[in-house]
């Protein structure tokens, strides 16, 4: 039978050398859907993100994608397998054009100029900003473009997963409407997507089902609207008591 889980992690322990941040995460995620990771500040979701990326070492414990563990693999394998992050801060390259920053994207892969050209057209057709901007300086983007940027580099990747950490970060209203109709219709084109967001409203309006951490610990789990009517995490994360 075909696996229908993009990413399994089973049991994982990573951390920042004797510090250890994440206890033993079981997780699964589904192909096709938008999961969201939510939880307190320092709860370990940027952790854990680096460790499913090989930027940190995994401790113990194991994750596989389509089959294939990739819990010792090298971060340039893993995203050859499609598993891409796009991270806290955008890391872009402020001096480089945004077409310099987007080919930053497609630099492991061996693809022809013509296919990272339709890569690059269809990154600007999700973005049309981009395209107009594409000569300028990273650097000099607003925060949303600059997100914009991040999220398009990402694509020219070729994910199969795309792991956000904090999409709306600092951005305003207009700006994550527009940031959320494009990873909608990513998603609605087959794109599986883990999604780390601060304002829980709007990850578990978007998501197909979330995870919540605590302490390096997942805590919780369901659909956005059963966490949305859960009291718990309405109390905790959405700032609702009630009675
Ligand atoms: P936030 O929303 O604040 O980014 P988070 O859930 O993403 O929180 P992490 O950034 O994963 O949390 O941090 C989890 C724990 O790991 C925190 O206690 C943090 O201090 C610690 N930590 C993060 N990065 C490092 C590092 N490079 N070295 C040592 N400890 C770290």
């Amino acid at each position: 039978m075909a696996d229908a889980s993009i990413l399994e992690l089973k049991g994982l322990r990573a951390g920042y050398g004797e510090v250890q941040v994440l206890w033993g995460i079981d997780l699964s995620l589904r192909k096709g859907e938008i999961t969201a990771l939510i939880g307190s500040n320092g709860a370990g979701k940027t952790t854990l993100m680096r460790a499913v990326s090989g930027l940190i070492p995994v401790q113990s414990g194991s994750y596989r994608s389509e089959g294939e563990d990739l819990s010792r693999a090298s971060a340039a394998h893993i995203l050859s397998r499609g598993i891409v992050h796009v991270p806290e801060g955008r890391r872009l390259f402020g001096a480089m054009s945004i077409e310099d920053n987007l080919l930053m994207g497609a630099y492991s892969r061996t693809i022809s100029s013509a296919e990272t050209k339709r890569e690059m057209d269809r990154v600007y057709t999700t973005f049309p900003k981009l395209r107009e901007r594409r000569h300028q300086a990273a650097a000099t983007l607003s925060g949303g473009e600059q997100q914009m940027c991040a999220i398009g580099r990402g694509l020219m990747s070729a994910p199969k997963l795309l792991m956000i950490d904090e999409l709306s970060l600092g951005l305003s209203p207009l700006l994550v409407e527009q940031l959320v109709a494009a990873l909608r219709s990513l998603n609605a084109e087959g794109m599986s997507i883990l999604l780390v967001e601060q304002d829980v409203t709007i990850a578990l309006d978007l998501c197909d089902s979330a995870f919540v951490m605590d302490m390096g610990r997942i805590v919780r789990t369901g659909s956005g609207p059963e966490l949305l009517a859960d009291p718990i995490i309405r109390d905790a994360y959405l700032g609702v008591l009630e009675d």
